[in-house]
């Protein structure tokens, strides 16, 4: 962003009040003549011109808090009236945030309420960047004294199929001038978008990477995630083994563990041999209820990660949240109307 300023003649000086405002002060104002003049006209025009990196404030439509008030939810309108989900997560005393990348998303999985909508569209850089500066704000509205240090692209939509705004988006929510989330504390997750896991590798991206595999043959995963048609099981796990060599970095695994479809404990034994000799850990997750599908029961969970723990692997259980409000990934703006994209 500062190169797009100085390419457009706004000088150096300007060009930091302009950073500081919006990014450490969160004043997504930009309209009421509050800069020198020669930055407000170079910010009119931009916003006039709809540049992609441009800071909308998001409309809050429905907000939900968990039992505990531990996690909340926003439901987000956008300019062109789309909606899209943002959470505010509070562990003890770690706040993480989780954005979503697109309203909707192309691939399709069988059991995720985002998946089940559709594409509508990608989400811009400003979209992205907005919606970590929202949950920072109501953050320091309940704990001012708090730091919002964690940044999970776990919402909606799926982060490498919009990969060039997710890493602008990401260059700044990581720069120490602004938001200055650490890039170790952010992780992307994503459904086995292949090419999209090499480039973080052969640019040595700074960011976690969290791969969602939920099968451990081609069968059965190309039951719940359609998408692995087009990047095979084998595919992508040759593509995280090129991804931990590149970069000497630890991949979290990601497993919706689903009745009947992927918890037995077979499953749990070859998934062990599939990542033999990755530097992986396994966070399994109980499924959220969206449809036809049914959680494993709790016994048969344990089962599962015993076999993974006795495998070598650290072995996780993903915590629970916003469930009792029925606002697990996706299904607060499933309860919605969609809108048309516009
Ligand atoms: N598109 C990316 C990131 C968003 S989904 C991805 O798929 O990784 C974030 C996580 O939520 C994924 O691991 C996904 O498998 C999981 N998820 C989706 N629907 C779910 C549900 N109904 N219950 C539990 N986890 C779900
Ligand atoms: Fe998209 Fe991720 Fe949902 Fe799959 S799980 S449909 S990739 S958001």
């Amino acid at each position: 962003m500062a190169e797009v300023l100085a390419a457009s003649g706004v000088i150096a000086h300007h060009s930091k009040a302009f950073w500081r405002a919006l990014f450490r002060e969160g004043d997504l104002d930009l309209s009421a003549g509050k800069f020198l003049p020669p930055l407000q006209r170079w910010i009119d025009q931009a916003v006039g011109e709809g540049k992609p990196y441009f800071l909308d404030a998001p409309e809050v439509v429905d907000e939900i808090r968990s039992a505990d008030g531990r996690t909340r939810k926003f439901l987000l309108r956008l300019r062109d009236g789309q909606t899209i989900e943002t959470v505010l997560m509070g562990y003890d005393g770690r706040h993480t945030v989780c954005v979503s990348t697109q309203a909707g998303c192309a691939m399709g999985c069988v059991f995720c309420a985002t998946g089940q909508m559709g594409f509508v569209r990608h989400l811009r850089v400003g979209e992205i960047v907005a919606q970590v500066l929202h949950a920072r704000r109501v953050l320091h509205q309940t704990h001012p004294t708090k730091r919002l240090r964690n940044l999970v692209l776990m919402g909606m939509g799926e982060p490498l199929h919009n990969i060039d705004a997710v890493l602008h988006a990401l260059d700044i929510i990581s720069d120490v001038r602004g938001i200055g989330i650490g890039p170790s504390k952010i992780s992307i997750s994503t459904v086995g978008v292949v090419p999209g896991i090499l480039r973080l590798a052969e640019e040595q991206q700074p960011y976690r990477l969290a791969v969602s595999l939920h099968g451990s043959t081609e069968e059965e995963r190309a039951a719940l995630v359609p998408v692995s048609q087009r990047w095979p099981l084998a595919m992508l796990i040759d593509a995280c083994r090129q991804y931990g060599a590149l970069t000497g970095k630890r991949i979290l695994f990601e497993w919706t563990l689903i009745a009947g479809k992927n918890d037995s404990p077979e499953t749990a034994a070859r998934l062990a041999r599939l990542l033999a000799g990755i530097d992986a850990h396994i966070n399994l997750i109980p499924l959220n209820p969206t449809g036809g599908f049914a959680g494993t029961a709790s016994h048969a969970g344990h089962a599962f990660q015993r076999i993974l723990l006795a495998a070598g692997f650290p072995c996780t259980f993903r915590q629970r949240r916003g469930i009792d409000v029925a606002a697990g990934c996706g299904m607060l703006k499933a309860d919605k109307r969609p809108r048309a994209a516009g």
